[in-house]
């Protein structure tokens, strides 16, 4: 979709900004609607670069004023559409923090980055919720869910943890939200993700750590069987502190990746205990002992090191992916996936990835709130890189991966994990049970009738 829109309105709207405001054929336009996620190519009709909680109520008053869709982008990890024909609001300059020692929480902007708050946390002793990517944005991580691949066992969600939030909402008004002022806008937006608005402002809770015993080990493709054996094992009766995923990797032989890794399948076992770590070390010995590993780097570690335990790409690249909650993931779910994304299977998948849930991540916190199915108990994820414009190539072979682990599926999935083939608004509502999504839609009534912000995962309200 074009949509032109007036240069003397433009000019209107940058004088109100104190960040860029820019038209397609505006300089710099380009490399300010670029994401992550380079499978989007984004053609918005205006981008404005918002520095503060004044640029965004500014860009969301010309967009009510213009009849135009938003998009709010903090660094595109998880860029849901094009927005095409919309006002796009980048917040990446809005990326302060300030972390309060004594309250043991940290107060950050839109657009702050994990590993800016894991560092800013750590001076203070403390540590973030943080998922297994360094540069993904806290915020849309946080109003996702937020399943941090270290501590979510045992803190729960990120979305648990927030305090409050300050947003500004269709009405181009700034709201300050939390469990006394606007309650059902704080419950929605934890866990409903950008469906209310933007939020300009996040406070959220820190916990007291500052190491763990954690890394990675990978073992070959040729010990997969005996290696998803002693993970099993391993879960049996695994303590809330142990977090553990693994995933089937296809490492292309670049020189980022270490020359064990090259060019092959290799089995990626992630490990966190936040434990001693002589307790780590028994409780991990069988899985060691299970195969030689090529690689292992698991040690005591402080926790500002968290990103080496998963080691996801850092750099931009076109990504295609899919996912799945699952309530078991027995022998022969296993067996399943082994021959759908093991050693010599056909796939595009170049990381196929099981993380177990459960733990705090199945109780719901003191404040309530819209984050769905904390009764799975593993979640399959899996994707490819490629050139952008590929999605249709991809979307049956990839799909083939979730619907052979489809006997042990819930049904559900992580809003965080909805990406390209399942951000249509039915793929969203499976993000929710029904009641907590009916629940969303009375929010998404109240505060954005119109749908203003459905470049998204979007909640449709309902006329
Ligand atoms: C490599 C990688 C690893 C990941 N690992 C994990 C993980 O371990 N755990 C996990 O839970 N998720 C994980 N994710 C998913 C990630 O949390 C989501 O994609 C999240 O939405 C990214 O937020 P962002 O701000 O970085 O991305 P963006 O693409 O900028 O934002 C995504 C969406 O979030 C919303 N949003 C972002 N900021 C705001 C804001 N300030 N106000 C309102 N809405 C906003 C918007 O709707 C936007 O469309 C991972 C993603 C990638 C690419």
């Amino acid at each position: 979709m074009t949509y032109v829109i007036d240069r003397a309105d433009l000019g209107r709207l940058a004088a109100e900004v104190a960040g860029p405001v820019l038209a397609p054929d505006d300089k710099g336009y380009d490399a300010e609607t670029a994401t992550w996620n380079e499978a989007l190519v984004e053609h918005p009709a205006v981008v404005v670069g918002a520095t503060s909680a004044a640029d965004v109520r500014a860009a969301v008053r010309f967009a009510a004023a213009q009849h135009l869709p938003v998009s709010a982008v903090a660094t595109g990890h998880g860029a849901p559409m094009p927005a095409d024909g919309a006002l796009m609001i980048n917040l990446k300059r809005m990326d302060g923090v300030s972390v309060d020692a004594d309250a043991r929480t940290a107060t950050m902007g839109a657009a702050i980055r994990a590993e800016q708050l894991v560092s800013a946390a750590a001076e203070a002793d403390l540590a973030f919720l943080a998922g297994s990517s360094p540069n993904v944005g806290v915020v849309g991580y946080t109003l996702g869910g937020g399943l941090s691949s270290t501590l979510g066992r045992s803190y729960g969600w990120a979305a648990d943890h927030v305090r409050s939030a300050e947003i500004v909402t269709p009405d181009g008004e700034l709201r300050r939200i939390d469990p006394d002022h606007e309650p059902d806008l704080f419950w929605a937006v934890r866990g409903g993700k950008g469906n209310f608005g933007v939020v300009t402002s996040l406070t959220m809770d820190l916990e007291p750590l500052t190491r763990l015993y954690g890394g990675g080990i990978y073992f070959g493709g040729e010990h997969v069987e005996a290696v998803l054996d002693a993970y099993r094992r391993l879960l049996d009766d695994a303590p809330e502190e142990l977090t553990v995923s693994f995933a089937f990797l296809r490492l292309p032989a670049l020189p980022s990746v270490p020359e064990p890794l090259r060019d092959r399948f290799s089995v990626h076992v992630r490990i966190a205990y936040l434990g001693p770590a002589a307790e780590g070390e028994a409780i991990i010995a069988d899985l060691r002992a299970a195969a030689p590993a090529l690689v292992d780097s698991v040690a005591e570690m402080p926790f500002t090191g968290i990103a080496a335990i998963h080691q996801d790409p850092v750099d931009p690249v076109p990504a295609y992916e899919v996912s799945a909650l699952l309530g078991d993931f027995p022998a022969e779910a296993a067996a399943a996936l082994i021959d759908v994304a093991g050693p010599d299977a056909d796939t595009p998948s170049v990381m196929t990835e099981i993380r177990q849930l459960g733990g705090a991540l199945a109780r719901e916190p003191d404040v309530p709130n819209a984050v769905g199915h904390r009764d799975a108990s593993f979640q399959l994820f899996a994707g490819t890189f490629s050139e952008p414009g590929r999605e249709e190539e991809f979307r049956a072979p990839l799909a083939a991966l979730t619907d052979a682990l489809a006997p042990w599926a819930t049904g559900g999935k992580q809003a965080n994990f909805l990406t390209g083939y399942d951000t249509t608004v039915d793929a969203v509502a499976k993000a929710y049970e029904p009641d907590v999504y009916r629940r969303l839609v009375d929010v998404k009534d109240e505060y954005d009738p119109d749908n203003m912000f459905r470049i998204n995962h979007n909640i449709a309200p309902r006329h």
